[in-house]
């Protein structure tokens, strides 16, 4: 399971700098750009977290904190409130309406992806799983080290998260254009080749001499981590 977040957020490139650096976590994103489009979206999302920057256009981030926190099947969603320098009554404030921390921009992504670490291990502990194994793979999220029967295996960031992605969802298959998105980035123009490319490297890292291959090639259309892999190792 993924945890979900959502950002309400009216800067368009600190939106998207966040749902990169969340995305490349291992979290699912929901952005809202307005406290309506929020208001609206937070049924559908579900979010597990929320971002929620005070100064936005239409309904404030005051104002839909304090709807949130009225109602029932929103009360006890974490919030963090994303603040600029000197709205030190707003954050006061903000605490008082019910949001469970604050950042002040311009912040730091580490120092922000620990809040929120901190915050969903309270809140939701089955989320935020650091280890992810499969058979004889384990995937440390927190130390970003993998290792194979025991033995450190080491890749370069692009194998890692590629492997940590298809860790997380065994049996799910995808398309090399989800990966390039998912792995690269939508912004980054990279040819679906460099897939295969990576894959390639990926296996040769992961598999050595007669281990089973937990990669999937799904002729015709993509990649998956092979679910019977878990019995398998
Ligand atoms: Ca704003």
């Amino acid at each position: 399971m993924t945890a979900t977040i959502m950002i309400v957020e009216d800067e368009a490139d600190l939106s998207l700098m966040l749902r990169y650096n969340l995305e490349a976590e291992g979290f699912r994103v929901a952005a809202a750009a307005t406290g309506d489009d929020a208001a609206e979206m937070v049924r559908d999302a579900q979010p597990d977290l929320i971002l929620l920057d005070w100064m936005l256009p239409g309904l404030s981030g005051i104002e839909l904190c304090r709807r949130w926190r009225a109602r029932q099947e929103t009360a006890s969603i974490p919030i963090i409130m994303l603040t600029a320098r000197g709205e030190e009554e707003e954050r006061v404030r903000g605490l008082e309406t019910g949001a469970d921390d604050y950042v002040v921009k311009p912040f730091s992504i580490p120092e922000l992806l620990a809040r929120i670490h901190a915050l969903l291990r309270r809140s939701s502990p089955q989320l935020v799983t650091s280890i992810l194994k499969a058979g004889d793979l384990e995937l440390d999220r927190t130390s970003h080290r993998v290792r194979r029967s025991g033995r450190d295996i080491h890749l370069g960031p692009t194998e890692y998260r590629l492997l940590e992605y298809l860790m997380r969802s065994p049996g799910r298959v995808y398309s090399r254009e989800q990966l390039l998105d998912a792995v690269w980035g939508t912004d980054v123009y990279v040819d679906e080749r460099t897939v295969d490319v990576h894959v390639g490297r990926l296996r040769k890292a992961i598999n050595r001499g007669r281990n089973p291959d937990p990669i999937r090639t799904v002729r015709g259309t993509g990649y998956a981590f092979d679910e019977r892999f878990q019995v398998m190792g």
